[in-house]
């Protein structure tokens, strides 16, 4: 008889990506066990947090794979048409759009908390997932037939495969000896949302101001997801700033664009640091979402990299158990993670190395930045891997 603390798959995090994994992986059948320290209640109604996640048309496909998108409130989908990135004040801007991608939009943004909900209710009627929740996991180890996971109140859980996504600072992976590339830019962001008269028409402003950072992504009716990048010594001013002194701010370094701002609800703060780790596979054991790569939020790759990743690791496990192969073989998690690496290593590094360049203000990199957009805008090459980023392979 089986041990009930003996699993097919252990998942550690019910994250966005971890829950994408194991909606991803539900009809194979497996017996997986999400692992999360968080409740079952916090899952089912997860708290506004801020971020509004621009999803490129390849997640939002697998999404409706996955039967998220239909639990997803319509009121809470915002398409983005065009996309304008500014250098300082200037009037001059680097845009992409829509025109020759057969789309109607760059990308939807839907905020993080209704992402979570849906990947929770997305697993409704699957008996084979246990949620294992208010259940931090304290230690993991593998050898070369099982994975093994420590609970904090002492119980242990085994499989032939554990699978981390328990966030960009992952415990499992320095326990796994996995090293990590980590890059902290000393910044912060601050996300919130406003209201505004001008109207946006679904275009998502990007402002480098020379050391902080101002988007605008726009939200239905008047309303835009806000997201101030600046220098993490600065951060705690900003959040404290009477909600007047703040919509000022924000409406001087708009110009007229927006026309009068007005700040809605919370501010929400997060350190700026991203992260790409060694490897993204040991034996019997795979990295999944921020713990394998934790994007810098510029470049709204985050979540789409985990969803990504989270469909080439349950192919492969398809593919391992339609060959009666054994799914935590490291021919399994080794094809895993050389896909994800291919799919994620340039834009980490690539958006790395613009952060750099958009946050350094010594007056060459000032002209450089200028000058890059005025170049990036006439290199059609350039803009369609952008928008193809975006839209997909349609693009
Ligand atoms: C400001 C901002 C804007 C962003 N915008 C975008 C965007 O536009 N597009 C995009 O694609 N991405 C975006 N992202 C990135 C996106 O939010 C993340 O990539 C995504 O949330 C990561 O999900 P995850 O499940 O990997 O990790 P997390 O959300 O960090 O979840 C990890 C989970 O693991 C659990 N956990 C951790 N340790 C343990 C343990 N020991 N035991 C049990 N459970 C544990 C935690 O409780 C948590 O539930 C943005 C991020 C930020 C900060």
């Amino acid at each position: 008889m089986k041990n009930k603390n003996n699993y097919d798959i252990i998942i550690i995090g019910a994250g966005p990506a971890g829950l994408s994994c194991a909606r991803a992986l539900a009809d194979t059948g497996l017996r997986i066990a999400l692992v999360e320290k968080q409740s079952l209640a916090t899952l089912a109604a997860p708290p506004l947090d801020g971020r509004d996640i621009a999803l490129t048309h390849d997640s939002m496909h697998l999404m409706r794979d996955l039967g998220m998108w239909k639990h997803i409130p319509k009121n809470e989908i915002s398409p983005i048409r065009a996309a304008k990135v500014f250098s300082g004040a200037s009037s001059y801007f680097l845009g992409f759009d829509v025109a020759g991608t057969g789309k109607a939009e760059l990308g939807c943004l839907v905020p993080n908390n209704e992402i979570r909900r849906a990947a929770y209710l997305s697993l409704k009627g699957f008996r084979n997932i246990t949620i294992r929740d208010k259940a931090e996991v304290s230690k993991i180890s593998t050898d070369d037939v099982r994975g093994t996971v420590v609970l904090a109140s002492g119980e242990t859980l085994t499989a032939p495969l554990v699978i981390a996504a328990d966030s960009r600072f992952s415990a499992a992976r320095r326990q796994m000896g996995i090293p990590v590339d980590m890059k902290d830019f000393g910044r912060a962001a601050i996300v919130c949302r406003m209201t505004h008269d001008g109207d946006h028409a679904q275009t998502a402003y990007e402002c480098f101001f020379d050391d902080w950072t101002l988007a605008i992504l726009p939200l239905q009716g008047k309303k835009s997801s806000i997201v101030i990048t600046l220098p993490a010594d600065q951060a705690d001013a900003v959040m404290a700033m009477p909600a007047a002194a703040f919509n000022a701010r924000i409406e001087r370094n708009l110009g007229d664009r927006m026309g009068t701002m007005t700040l809605t609800g919370n501010r929400y703060i997060y350190p700026l640091v991203a992260t790409y780790a060694a490897t993204f596979a040991a034996p019997r054991f795979a990295l999944m979402g921020d713990a394998a790569v934790g994007m810098h939020p510029v470049t709204a790759h985050g979540y789409n990299l985990g969803l990504g990743g989270a469909h080439i690791l349950a192919q492969e496990i398809r593919q391992a158990l339609a060959m009666g192969i054994d799914i935590g073989a490291p021919t399994v998690v080794d094809a895993y993670a050389l896909k994800q690496r291919r799919a994620s290593a340039f834009l980490y590094y690539g958006t790395n190395a613009m952060v750099g360049v958009y946050t350094d203000n010594r007056p060459a990199m000032l002209a450089l930045r200028a000058l890059g957009l005025r170049v990036a805008n006439h290199l059609p090459p350039f803009k369609r891997y952008v928008t193809r980023q975006l839209t997909g392979k349609a693009a």
